[in-house]
This record gives C-alpha cells, sequence and structure tokens, in this order.
C-alpha cells in the first residue's frame, strides 16, 4: 500500500496518506457523526489544524481584541458609575476588583501563542475549548457584579463566544457541543441556586442562549461535514494521482526496457546510440559498437525447449550488461538472440579486451548446449566497429555503423562462430 507524505511534501509538515480502502469505507458508510475510524481520524486532526490553523489564529487574535474592548468598556462604565455614586476611592476598589473577572484574558493570550509552536500545535481544539470555558465561567460570574439591568449584557457576551469560537475559530463540532453544554448545565445551577436570578429572567437568558447555541452548532456541524467530505476527497483523488504516476512510469519503463531480458531494448539502442555517436563526435572521442548473436540458438531451444531458451537469453543479457560498466556503456536486446553493446569513448585495442572479458565470462557461465554443431557449450560470435564520428565521411551515418559491426559478425559466423571480429 502507499504510505507516504501526500500533505507533507505539499505544505512542509502534514498528514500522512493513509490508506486508500480505508477512505473508500469511510466514503461509503458517511460520516454523519462526524467522526472516523482511529487511525483515518488521527490523520484527520492533523489535517483540520494544519489547514485552519492561520484562520483559527485570526479569528482569536479578534476574539481577544473583542473581548479586550469589552472589557475596558465594562471597567470604565462601572467606574463612572460607582464616582458618581460613592467617590473616587471606592471606585478604585472596585475597578480592581473587577479586573480579576477578565484574569482569563491575559493567560489565554499566553496560551493562544502557545499553539503556535509546533510542539504545541496538536493541543489546538482542547486549547479551543478551554478558552470558550474560561472566558464563559468569567462573563456568567460577571453577572452577580453589577445591577441587574446590565446582566443581559454580560449574557450576550456568550453569544459572542459561540459565534467566535464555533465559526470563525474553527472549533470542531463535538467540542463546540460539550463546551456550549457545560456552560448550560454551569450557568443554570449558578442563577437558580447561588446567584439566583428572577425566573423570567432565567427564562429570557435560556431562550438566547440555546437559540444562539443551536444556530451556531449547526453552522459548526455543516462546515465540519464539508470539510472532512473534502478531506475525504482530496485523499481519493491523491491516490488516483499517485497510482496515475505509477502507471505512466511502468509503461514509460515498458517502452524502453525489454520485457524478457529486463535490460533496454531496441528502442533504448537506437537512442542511446544515436545519443553517444553526437557526443563523440563532438568531442572526438572514439565510440564502439558490439553487435552479438548467439549461435546456434535455433538448435537450442529445439533440444531445450522455449522456456529454456528465456532462461538462457536473461542470463546472456545479465552477463553483457555487467560489461557495460562505465557511464554511457550501454548493453541492449537488438532483437530475438542477437544483442547491441555500446562503448562510447573506447578504442579498438580496449574493445577487444572487452570482447574477450565477454567471452571468457560465457566460457565460465558454461551453459550447456548439446546440440551445438562443435563443442557441448553455448558460444556466441561478436562483430566490433570502433569508429571516430568526428573523422569518419560525411556521409557515413549511425546506421552504416551499425551494418559495419553487422558485417563483422556474419563474417564470424562464416568462419564457424564463437569470437570476435574488428577489421
Ligand atoms: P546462427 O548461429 O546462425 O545465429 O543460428 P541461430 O539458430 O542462432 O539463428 P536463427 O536466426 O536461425 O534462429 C534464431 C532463434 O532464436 C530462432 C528463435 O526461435 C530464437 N529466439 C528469438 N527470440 C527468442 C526468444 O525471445 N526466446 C527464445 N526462447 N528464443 C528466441
Ligand atoms: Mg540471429
Ligand atoms: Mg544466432
Amino acid at each position: 500500500m502507499i504510505k507516504k507524505t501526500a500533505q507533507g511534501s505539499e505544505q512542509g509538515s502534514g498528514p500522512e496518506l493513509v490508506e486508500e480502502p480505508l477512505l473508500l469505507e469511510v466514503q461509503h458508510k458517511g460520516f454523519s457523526k462526524l467522526s472516523f475510524p482511529a487511525e483515518l481520524e488521527q490523520n484527520f486532526k492533523q489535517y483540520y489544524i494544519h489547514a485552519f490553523f492561520v484562520q483559527s489564529r485570526l479569528a482569536l487574535l479578534t476574539g481577544f481584541l473583542v473581548f479586550g474592548c469589552f472589557a475596558y468598556l465594562d471597567v470604565y462604565l462601572q467606574m463612572q458609575m460607582q464616582i458618581q455614586s460613592q467617590g473616587q476611592n471606592s471606585a478604585l476598589g472596585s475597578y480592581l476588583n473587577l479586573w480579576h473577572y477578565y484574569f482569563p484574558l491575559p493567560i489565554l493570550l499566553i496560551l493562544g501563542l502557545l499553539t503556535s509552536v509546533k510542539k504545541f500545535k496538536q493541543y489546538q481544539q482542547s486549547f479551543l475549548m478551554a478558552m470558550m470555558l474560561s472566558i464563559g465561567f468569567a462573563l456568567i460570574l460577571l453577572v452577580c457584579r453589577t445591577s441587574s439591568d446590565a446582566n443581559d449584557y454580560y449574557f450576550m457576551g456568550l453569544l459572542i463566544l459561540e459565534i467566535l469560537c464555533f465559526t470563525s475559530a474553527r472549533m470542531q463540532f463535538w467540542q463546540a457541543f460539550y463546551s456550549a453544554c457545560i456552560l448550560f448545565v454551569f450557568y443554570n445551577i449558578y442563577y437558580a441556586y447561588i446567584y439566583i436570578l428572577p425566573g423570567n429572567q432565567l427564562l429570557v437568558l435560556n431562550f438566547f442562549y440555546i437559540s444562539g447555541s443551536v444556530l451556531t452548532l449547526f453552522g459548526c456541524y455543516f462546515i465540519e461535514h464539508a470539510i472532512r467530505k473534502e478531506y475525504v476527497n482530496h485523499y481519493l483523488l491523491k491516490y488516483q494521482e499517485v497510482k496515475l504516476n505509477q502507471a505512466v512510469l511502468e509503461l514509460e519503463k515498458q517502452a524502453h526496457i525489454d520485457g524478457l531480458t529486463q535490460i533496454p531494448n531496441r528502442r533504448s539502442f537506437d537512442l542511446a546510440l544515436k545519443n553517444e555517436w553526437a557526443r563523440c563526435k563532438r568531442l572526438g572521442f572514439p565510440i564502439t559498437l558490439f553487435m552479438i548473436d548467439i549461435d546456434a540458438f535455433k538448435k537450442y531451444n529445439d533440444f531445450y525447449g522455449h522456456l529454456q531458451g528465456d532462461e538462457c537469453l536473461k542470463k546472456i543479457a545479465c552477463m553483457l550488461k555487467s560489461h557495460a560498466r562505465r557511464v554511457g556503456d550501454i548493453a541492449a536486446r537488438y532483437g530475438g538472440e542477437e544483442f547491441g553493446v555500446i562503448l562510447p569513448n573506447t578504442k579498438k585495442e580496449e574493445a577487444i579486451v572487452v570482447a574477450k572479458n565477454i567471452l571468457a565470462d560465457l566460457q565460465a557461465i558454461a551453459i550447456r548446449h548439446e546440440a551445438a554443431p562443435r563443442g557441448d557449450f553455448l558460444t556466441l560470435s561478436i562483430g566490433i566497429a570502433t569508429v571516430y564520428p568526428e573523422k569518419t565521411d560525411k556521409n557515413f551515418s549511425v546506421e552504416n555503423f551499425i551494418h559495419l559491426a553487422d558485417a563483422r559478425l556474419y563474417e564470424v559466423k562464416h568462419q564457424g562462430g564463437n569470437g570476435y571480429i574488428y577489421e
């Protein structure tokens, strides 16, 4: 299965590409409860944080500003009222007292900054929940500080808080739902038993809180559902892309590699020879070409069967490949039981050494060929051509070069095979 960091490659540190069957299962079953199987959920969590990190931070920053203004306005107005009724000194005490309720703000600001650190990014949702609850508790407690006329204003702060967290700051649905429930239970107990509000007032507050919560949670649910859907589709698409790339690579490979012997095919040979010819011509280097043919291979096939013939071709290809050692050297299957070896920047003397080594290697491999006209082992014939492309007649082409090596190969054949000819 493909397991790689797809998102990572796109955006730095992102989630891993999860397994395709899991994604297909999720797509098939749906996710109306807004949860994926554990492994996928873990990845989604990372994706979610990654995708909305900047937006969430901006929203929080705006939220801090809004609540900062809220706090400042509150303290300022309260002080004005205290100065009017009790004088300057008592107003200062009240001012300091009131600020206690806003203590979560600087702490939360620091926590907010901490979530920008990579190590703490994963706690972003928990932080959002903690922030929502702390500010919510503070607002609920503030109600008891003031005259009943101002209670509703503090309480409305809870709705601003919900809009901030559930939609702008991208709190996930279940965190949002539980936070709303905790605040609901907390203020109802607090206002019913500890700081007792008149029943009608509590009813009105409940109406606003419940309708505000339901509407924002509604939005929160559908936004998260859409994000989850996009996430599943995005990764399924990524899978298709990876598969497509693999198929393209495979096709490219098949177009250049011989299926049986796994060495370059005729197409690669032609291309390489053309390129190397041009390169050697430009640099004034010699170039050597071996045209190689297995002797009496038809008889080998007839005697041992085609499958063993195939195995034999693979062995020969592998052996030839081991002699194309330098950069630019190439051993290719030219067709049937014929091979071509291109040795750029290789002089005749060096080429002869390579040809001798090939024949020696074949002797060492010792492939039995009981049907061979001479001897009991498989042999090769090699036609060698070495030229300086720069010095050749301008009508001498790559095709002439191949014919030259081919002609020498057939000379070897005429002389009974098992050898090489270079001029
Ligand atoms: P010579 O010494 O003159 O080269 O004789 P030869 O029998 O080697 O040459 P010939 O051209 O008469 O026969 C080539 C044989 O190579 C015939 C064909 O069955 C076999 N051959 C070509 N390609 C393959 C292949 O992919 N697999 C197998 N097993 N045999 C192949
Ligand atoms: Mg042949
Ligand atoms: Mg042959």
